[in-house]
């Protein structure tokens, strides 16, 4: 299981979230069977997910991020209930590309350039979307960016995942640091004054720190509250009855060529691999 915390500060001017997302970006690796470089960015975007989700009000609400890049692994999707609990996906799953300049697996060259898309179902006639260009392809900063341009929410995220050699996953996690309306100019500079130097969320992981120290860490100068820890998890929600109705929405003469010389159809579960077999005959009922 992972586990979510959020956290506000004293003066209620900052909302804090950080996650163990460990468990969550393990499970993506074995039902993907991605490659490192894959992992840890469909890793981030899980982990990025599922702190978004888990600040939406509705129960229902669910928040869907795409990441749409020319780099090879080409778009990832994650989807978060407002739980936090995510499923996700990547277009390719195994890249292999050298370690970027620092010594670390290049997510940003994976990615490459395009946009980041969210959207939050929020239970209204549309869903509410904004879409903005990547600003570097290594998640953390295009969720920031997001937040920036597209809700004008001055945001903090940072995300983590580190690969065993053997492409197991070692740790993954985060945080998300958000002004909220009471907050005036000041703060954010009292923010980014406090993160300078500090050490990067798999080495606060590795170090033994608890997401509450992880967030005290990110935030020196302030006093921090909390306020829920939540379990969070790799989650699927499709089902025999919604793969069915998938089919039986398909024009005729689409459904008419899937069975064309065989007697079963598939839907294959992107999120969870998960395959659903159907004869034709069972469509009818
Ligand atoms: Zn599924």
């Amino acid at each position: 299981m992972g586990k979510l915390l959020r956290c506000i500060t004293s003066d209620g001017c900052v909302s804090a979230m950080a996650i163990d997302a460990t468990d969550i970006a393990s499970r993506a690796e074995e039902i993907h069977d991605t490659s490192a470089v894959v992992t840890a960015a469909l890793g981030r975007l899980l982990a990025a997910a599922s702190m978004i989700g888990a600040g939406l009000k509705g129960k229902n609400d669910t928040v869907t991020m795409r990441i749409a890049g020319d780099g090879p692994i080409g778009h990832l999707v994650a989807v978060s209930d407002a739980e936090g609990n995510v499923r996700g996906y990547a277009g390719n799953t195994v890249v292999e590309l050298p370690p970027n300049a620092q010594g670390k697996l290049d997510v940003g060259a994976a990615v490459g350039k395009g946009t980041i898309a969210v959207s939050k179902d929020l239970g209204l006639k549309e869903p509410y979307s904004g879409v903005v260009p990547l600003a570097s392809g290594e998640i953390a900063e295009d969720v920031t960016s997001y937040f920036a341009f597209s809700e004008q929410i001055p945001t903090v995220c940072a995300l983590g995942v580190l690969v065993n050699p053997d492409l197991s996953v070692n740790r993954a996690g985060g945080y998300l640091i958000q002004l909220l309306p009471t907050a005036d100019d000041g703060i954010i500079e009292k923010i980014e004054q406090g993160l300078h130097n500090i050490p990067s969320v798999t080495q606060m992981m590795a170090g033994g720190s608890s997401l509450f120290q992880m967030l005290k860490t990110a935030l020196p100068a302030f006093e921090l509250e909390e306020l829920a820890e939540q379990t969070v998890e790799y989650r699927c929600n499709c089902s025999e009855e919604k793969s069915k109705s998938i089919l039986k929405s398909l024009p005729p003469d689409d459904l008419q060529q899937i069975y064309e010389g065989q007697e079963t159809a598939e839907v294959v579960c992107h999120f969870c691999g998960a395959v659903y077999r159907f004869d034709q005959n069972s469509l009818d009922d």
